[in-house]
């Protein structure tokens, strides 16, 4: 099998994926267990990110919107090098997950082994993003335009360095050049840590050569984020001397990141500016105008792939629009989950629901919703006074309020079942456990407590009583 399958040569702290699931599995209950991360399987594992593989799209966009943030807490926890999760499809064919996944690696493995190399591998241009799928707005119109001419002009402008904020566009816009250039060119496109990766596994199997060769081949060299190449004086000098290879035999080279060129650390000067001597251009935060056009756009997309359709009131898009304005990968996120749960319970949400769903997109501060804000609403809501509900009384009309609060503290802060338990009256994790699972439960059956917390919900987050 290929090196590449089986990294255990460059990394020794291989990840046990049963044990990680084991703390999901405490962390977020045995339902959500069941329901979602039981399904997931670790695909491949990398220096500072992991490979999973799900069996469908929608399980992928679902664990996505919801879970995506404890997985990857949980998995820091075991190696904290990791600082992204990538997911792959992968059928489950035979009903046994992990022989479908092992069966995938083989038979990718086979259908690489004419290549006598590994690069090829990395060289994933991804076909869903491209010009045509890039919207364009005030905020982005330079970097967008400059790509496009790029792609149509060799060395029009070289180097073409993009910059800007996380979930900007800026994979997607060299996606986009790569997709247009490969059709007549040879095309590289690799992040900075993947090349990072392949430079430090050539030394040691002592393929520079190759690795040289490869790389001044090209006719078009992309890479992604460079501000993740850091430090290793050997490897920026290889860099180098690549880089300036292929500008002197007339490649494009095209280069992103998250800040301008004078802003990178640990970068070298002279490569620095090399990158301020081409074209620098920046994408902005996404204006009104173009959050709206990009969510009307992902909505159609999403529901073209599960071929329905999805009537989303103009006040629910002009809400997301309004309220969602750090990055696009965010309002992609949102848009997530409102399809999703829309396919979960066959409607579309409220707009007091969407507030629900969205909470953490929504700039709403974590801090402002503190647990003596729930127990005094919920005591309020109750008609009970606080001495009642942090008593040890069990008089029924006492318990249920408390539990209540309970479930909401764990629903609406980030705060671990010790600390609830500790603010109220220092109850034991495992009471504060009850609680939750108590509440959780009575909702399904009883319509009155769902109403119950979908008000209290509303008031807690945004004060308002009369919605849902
Ligand atoms: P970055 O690399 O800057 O962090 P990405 O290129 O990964 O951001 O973009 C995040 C997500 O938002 C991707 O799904 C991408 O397709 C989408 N996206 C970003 N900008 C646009 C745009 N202008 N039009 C359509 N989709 C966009
Ligand atoms: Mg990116």
């Amino acid at each position: 099998m290929s090196k590449t399958y089986t990294n255990k040569n460059f990394d020794k702290t291989s990840l046990d994926w049963s044990l990680i699931q084991s703390d999901l599995k405490i962390k977020l209950g045995t339902d959500v267990y069941e329901s979602w991360i039981k399904k997931i399987g670790l695909f491949e594992e990398f220096n500072n990110y992991i490979l999973l593989a799900v069996p469908t799209r929608f399980i992928r966009d679902w664990i996505t919107s919801r879970y995506l943030d404890q997985i990857l807490q949980t998995i820091k926890k075991h190696k904290k090098e990791i600082i992204r999760i990538e997911f792959k499809i992968i059928e489950n064919k035979n009903n046994n997950f992990s022989s479908s996944i092992e069966q995938n690696k083989v038979s990718d493995v086979k259908n690489i082994s004419f290549i006598t190399d590994s690069y090829l591998q990395y060289n994933r241009i991804d076909p869903n993003k491209r010009f045509e799928n890039f919207l364009i707005g005030s905020s982005n119109k330079i970097a967008f335009e400059a790509s496009l001419k790029v792609s149509e002009n060799i060395s029009y402008y070289n180097p073409l360095y993009v910059y800007g904020g996380v979930g900007l566009g800026k994979t997607h816009l060299l996606n986009s050049i790569g997709h247009e250039m490969n059709k007549n060119k040879k095309v590289m496109f690799i992040s900075a840590e993947r090349f990072m990766y392949q430079f430090v596994k050539s030394i040691k199997s002592n393929d520079m050569v190759k690795f040289k060769e490869y790389f001044r081949n090209t006719d078009v060299l992309l890479i992604d984020d460079i501000q993740f190449m850091n430090g290793k004086e050997a490897m920026q000098e290889e860099f180098f001397h690549t880089f300036n290879a292929l500008l002197e035999k007339g490649s494009q080279i095209i280069v992103s990141a998250d800040r301008p060129p004078n802003k990178l650390i640990r970068i070298q000067e002279r490569i620095k500016s090399r990158f301020s001597g081409g074209l620098v251009v920046d994408i902005q935060k996404p204006e009104y105008d173009l959050r709206k056009k990009i969510l009307d756009h992902k909505i159609d997309e999403l529901m073209s792939l599960h071929s329905g359709k999805l009537d989303i009131s103009e006040e629910i898009k002009d809400f997301i629009s309004t309220k969602i304005t750090t990055n696009v990968r965010e309002l992609v996120g949102a848009i997530n989950r409102i399809v999703s749960f829309s396919r979960i319970y066959n409607k579309l949400p409220s707009l007091a629901e969407t507030k629900v769903i969205l909470k953490d997109l929504l700039n709403l501060n974590e801090n402002t919703v503190t647990i003596d804000a729930i127990q005094t609403i919920v005591c309020k809501f109750f008609k009970i006074s606080k001495n009642e509900m942090l008593s040890s009384r069990r008089s029924r009309y006492l318990v249920r309020p408390r539990q209540t609060a309970i479930y909401l503290t764990k629903l609406l802060t980030t705060k671990s079942l010790p600390e609830i338990g500790r603010e109220f009256s220092n109850r034991d994790h495992t009471t504060i456990i009850h609680s939750v699972k108590t509440i959780e439960q009575l909702k399904e059956k009883n319509s009155d407590m769902k109403d119950n917390i979908n008000k209290l919900k509303n008031i807690i987050l945004y004060n308002r009583e009369n919605e849902i």
